[in-house]
């Protein structure tokens, strides 16, 4: 593992930069980018973005986000180094990195992560790989400005759950404390980011809230997205965004659990914990990762059924216990 400033060394070091994250990008993922982009060009060097991914849409309102249009997906052959954000493994980077030649920088505050890069600076204390990267433009000497804080601060409110989440710590505080002397629209931030939903996904929400099951004497709630509600509401892309945490407001549930039919065959899992069941540790053994308190999975080879029976098996162990 290497230090910030050793990172930061090897970014002063090279001239372009190519800038990803993990597939299916979040506010962390493209704020952590955006907000490094800028921050190398304000250093005279090249920096872009390489996605596989559009930008999604209640992100459409950060500076630079019509970068991300998931046009980008190949590494330009003379990128001199490839900057991963918020991302565990190399399978799951939104960018194709055969044409590749030059250094691979890894940063990221995941647990699960597999520490791929040339240079490696994983920081699981940090509530964001934008907490990080805020830091790391300050060992740059970067000088902030509103666009920046805008991005940094999109994803602290994104992983910090609006700053609800154990991660938050006063180390998150005093940096969003900086930000806002930058005058960012907080408001307006939050509204982008949480009111902006299409009508169909209020709805959809109520048809999952519906048929969710209750189980493990209450202590765990299982959530689905199957083809055939997204058939009966006619959605096309559905993005479930951080449905899986409306389980946690069940008193008494520990663990919230949402899976969600591929169009194109595979589940994918979500997983949520409220205090102490280590959901990581269970993504971990599915080939998933994530953090202590929310992580995922991507099952290629079961089906919605056989996902959800193995999962609950796995849970009845852990929560037997409570
Ligand atoms: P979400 O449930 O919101 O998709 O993801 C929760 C957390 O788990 C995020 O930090 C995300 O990066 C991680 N995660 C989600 N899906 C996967 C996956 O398929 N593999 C790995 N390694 N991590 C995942
Ligand atoms: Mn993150």
């Amino acid at each position: 593992m290497n230090t910030l400033s050793e990172i930061a060394s090897i970014l002063n070091a090279y001239t372009i930069f190519g800038v990803t994250y993990h597939v299916s990008p979040d506010g962390d993922a493209c704020g952590s980018a955006l907000a490094l982009v800028q921050g190398l060009r304000s250093l005279g060097k090249e920096a872009y973005i390489i996605s596989k991914d559009e930008i999604p849409s209640n992100l459409s309102f950060l500076p630079l986000s019509m970068e991300i249009d998931g046009e980008n997906i190949k590494v330009r052959n003379r990128a001199d180094v490839i900057i991963s954000l918020d991302c565990g493994n190399i399978e799951r980077m939104s960018c194709d990195i055969e044409d590749h030649k030059g250094l691979i920088i890894n940063v990221d505050h995941h647990v699960s992560n597999d520490i791929f890069g040339d240079y490696n600076y994983v920081d699981c204390t940090a509530s964001a790989t934008c907490e990080i990267v805020y830091r790391l433009l300050k060992e740059l000497k970067v000088s902030m400005n509103k666009d920046i804080a805008t991005c940094i601060y999109t994803g602290i409110v994104t992983d910090t759950g609006s700053f609800r989440h154990s991660n938050a710590t006063s180390v998150t505080h005093k940096i969003v404390s900086e930000l806002l002397k930058y005058n960012i629209e907080h408001t307006k931030i939050h509204s982008e980011l949480f009111d902006s939903k299409p009508f169909i996904k209020l709805r959809l929400i109520g048809k999952v809230l519906d048929r969710s099951e209750l189980l493990m004497d209450g202590k765990l709630i299982f959530l689905a997205v199957t083809n055939e509600m997204v058939r009966e509401l006619n959605i096309d892309t559905i993005d479930t965004g951080d449905l899986v945490s409306y389980g946690l407001q069940v008193k008494d549930v520990e663990v919230s659990i949402l899976l969600k039919e591929a169009e194109n065959g595979g589940v994918k899992a979500s997983l949520r914990s409220k205090n102490d069941v280590n959901v990581q540790k269970i993504a971990d053994k599915f080939g998933g990762g994530g953090h202590v308190k929310a992580a995922g999975i991507t099952f290629k080879n079961e089906t919605f059924y056989s996902a959800k029976d193995k999962l609950i098996n796995e849970f009845e162990k852990e929560l037997i216990s409570l």
